[in-house]
């Protein structure tokens, strides 16, 4: 059979961040041997630097790019994830921790929350996440993939990663030109376009070079250097319900043992990120520049390190929210230059990993057909909103007594947020849609780790529980989820086979 005459021929990569050699490797991998691939990148612009936390559909990307665990966690100084602790978002003294996986398991048509709320109302004090694998091998500072067995609660949990992402960036870079991608360094100045179509066409560096593609895909970060300045597609901001425009980052020296599981501590106008990887722990301070200048941003991360900075502060400024279109004509933005979500739940590398395992389901010929770009946009869409709705829950159900805070509180949320609230709030059901990113676990946990505890649950519990025994049901799972995490090693044991390897 011939080849359709109309395939792409080229690509071109603006950008040599988290996403564009993301991009470059996972396009690499794919369709390789059959398109040039070009990533631009400029050493004098350099990229954000930051992003350390992921949540577990990365090791799908790792592995369809055959990837090993081990290779991933050696390059780049990592450690592994189960979930994020946080501290202090309900009242002040408060926390919890969200889990990957479910809590669990089911022991009965009832769902285990309907139970917990159940027991809760006869006065039962127990946390939710003493029925959290995750939180169960956490709390230990232990660590061990799921076993293969859904009878068995060690099964039940999940796991991510912390990663430097400097490092992930030149590992991919490795691969993708290993397998053939171009690199060219230079700043681009001029972005040239069809008349009529409005395509983009090629792109002049610096020193003159003309670089040409039949498909561009933008990664230049916050920039947005195609899709914005060139395009002209307008960034819609989530300012009014996510205040928080500024970060400043500081990493510092480990002490103790490296924790599996990031911690998010809220201050008085913002939140505090602390992610322990191998060889130092990143912690930066996300605040609203309305309410707090740098300097006191700085001195109350300062206040708050585990150890002395080992690096020089760096402050970063962005604004959530998401460019309207992602894909116009020939161009798609993946990375920053699509949007941005502060990293509260660490999805911003994940959306760069949907953003292209996107593009791949909807690669585009020559003929640049616009319904490819439109599903590309309406599905970006959905999963941006979802993601902003899951955040967004965090600010609006705390009962801190601070201006920020309280404001915050009094927002009004948009309307699919205010949907899942009502059913939560009035009948403690969850009702995420399958297909959504954070599932029922994700919003139970931060529902109920935020003091939101509806005084309500399934009808169905009340008409099953002369046969189910629920205290004795409860106390067995805890007490079984306690004795399994003791079958598992140390997390600092399963990294030291991680570290760097002698030079020979
Ligand atoms: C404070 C903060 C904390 C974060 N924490 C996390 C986290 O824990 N987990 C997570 O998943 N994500 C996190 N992120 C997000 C994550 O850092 C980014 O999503 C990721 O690094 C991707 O960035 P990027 O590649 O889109 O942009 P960048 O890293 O900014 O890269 C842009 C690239 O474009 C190039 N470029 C720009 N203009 C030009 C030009 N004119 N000519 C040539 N090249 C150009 C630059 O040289 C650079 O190579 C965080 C972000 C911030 C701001």
């Amino acid at each position: 059979m011939q080849a359709d005459p109309q395939m792409l021929r080229s690509i071109v990569i603006v950008g040599g961040g988290s996403a564009g050699w993301m991009t470059a490797a996972a396009l690499a991998n794919a369709v390789g041997k059959s398109i040039a691939i070009t990533l631009i990148e400029s050493d004098a612009i350099g990229t954000v630097g930051v992003g350390e936390a992921t949540i577990p559909p990365i090791q799908s990307f790792n592995t369809r790019l055959g990837i090993s665990e081990a290779d991933f966690l050696r390059a780049t100084r990592g450690s592994y994830k189960l979930g994020i602790e946080f501290v202090g978002w309900g009242a002040a003294d408060s926390r919890y921790f969200h889990p990957f996986g479910t809590y669990g398991a089911d022991f009965d048509r009832v769902t285990l929350h309907h139970w917990w709320l159940r027991e809760r109302l006869r006065g039962d004090t127990t946390p939710i996440d003493d029925y959290a694998m995750c939180w169960a091998l956490a709390r230990e500072n232990r660590f061990g993939p799921p076993v293969d067995n859904v009878r068995d609660v060690r099964s039940t949990h999940a796991y991510a990663y912390h990663f430097d992402a400097g490092l992930y960036a030149r590992f991919l870079r490795d691969y993708a030109e290993t397998r053939g991608v171009r690199r060219e360094e230079g700043r681009i100045t001029h972005v040239a376009r069809q008349g009529e179509s409005g395509l983009l066409t090629a792109v002049t560096l610096d020193d003159g070079r003309m670089i040409e593609g039949d498909f561009f895909v933008d990664c230049s970060g916050f920039a947005g250097l195609l899709i914005g300045r060139t395009m002209e597609t307008p960034f819609e901001s989530w300012a009014h319900w996510l205040p928080c425009d500024r970060a400043v980052a500081l990493p510092c020296a480990n002490t103790g043992p490296i924790t599996p599981y990031t911690r998010a501590t809220a201050h008085a106008a913002g939140w505090q990120w602390r992610i322990p990887l191998q060889h130092r722990q990143g912690n930066g301070h996300v605040y609203c520049s309305a309410v707090m200048s740098d300097d006191e941003a700085l001195g109350v991360l300062r206040d708050h390190l585990d150890a002395p900075a080992i690096a020089d502060p760096r402050v970063l400024r962005f604004t959530a929210g998401r460019r309207r279109q992602a894909w116009v004509g020939n161009c798609v933005a993946i990375g920053l230059a699509g949007g941005f979500l502060e990293p509260l739940e660490s999805t911003s590398l994940h959306l760069i990993q949907t953003g292209i395992e996107r593009l791949l389901l909807l690669l585009p010929d020559r003929g640049h057909d616009p319904l490819n770009a439109l599903e590309y946009n309406r599905a970006t869409a959905l999963e941006y909103e979802r993601i902003r709705d899951f955040i967004i829950l965090h600010y609006h159900a705390n009962t801190r007594d601070e201006p920020f805070w309280r404001q915050c509180a009094a927002t009004p949320v948009p309307d699919e947020l205010a949907y899942k609230l009502r059913h939560w709030t009035g009948s403690g059901r969850l009702v995420a849609p399958q297909d959504e990113l954070f599932r029922n676990p994700s919003w139970l946990a931060v529902y109920l780790g935020q003091g939101l505890v509806p005084d309500r649950y399934d009808t169905m519990a009340d008409l099953r529980a002369a046969e189910v025994d629920p205290p004795a049901q409860l106390r067995r799972l805890r007490e079984l989820m306690r004795a399994a995490a003791q079958t598992f090693p140390a997390h600092d044991a399963v990294l030291a086979r991680f570290a760097p390897q002698p030079a020979a």
